[in-house]
């Protein structure tokens, strides 16, 4: 297939969260697999890890067109493919239950664009109390 190139990064702080990895794995994967669809040939996506006392998070950045500002605020919503989405044969029902189980998790998922250009999504999940 073609080529992007996957680059992990950042520094995940010494802490766990707890979470259903089942339902963690599935969004990745979601999220992964928009941004290789948006991202050109021989681009890059970088997954970021942070965190800090609250919260661990991971950003998956693409080098794609990003979301028109137009969809921004709805793509979340069941159904809803964007303009950039329409033609490709998805069911729009992706970032839906994504969200659905970050927030099932007590997390959350973000989306924004990252300048120069692409789509920045951003996993957030709390850390746990030990
Ligand atoms: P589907 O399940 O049909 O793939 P999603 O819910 O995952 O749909 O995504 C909804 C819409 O959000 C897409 O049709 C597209 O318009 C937009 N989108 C999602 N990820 C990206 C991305 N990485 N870059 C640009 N647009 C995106």
């Amino acid at each position: 297939r073609r080529g992007v190139q996957l680059v992990v990064s950042g520094q995940p702080p010494a802490a766990m969260a707890y979470g259903d990895l089942a339902m963690t794995e599935r969004v990745l994967d979601n999220l992964i697999g928009n941004a290789i669809a948006f991202s050109p040939e021989g681009s890059r996506i970088s997954l970021v890890m942070s965190g800090d006392e609250r919260f661990l998070e991971v950003a998956v950045q693409d080098q794609g067109p990003g979301i028109p500002e137009q969809d921004l605020p709805h793509i979340f919503e069941p159904f809803y493919r964007g303009s950039a989405g329409e033609s490709s044969g998805h069911s729009g029902l992706g970032l839906a239950i994504a969200e659905r189980m970050m927030t099932l998790q007590g997390g959350s998922v973000h989306a924004e664009n990252c300048p120069p250009a692409g789509a920045c999504f951003t996993l957030r999940l709390p850390v746990a109390e030990v």
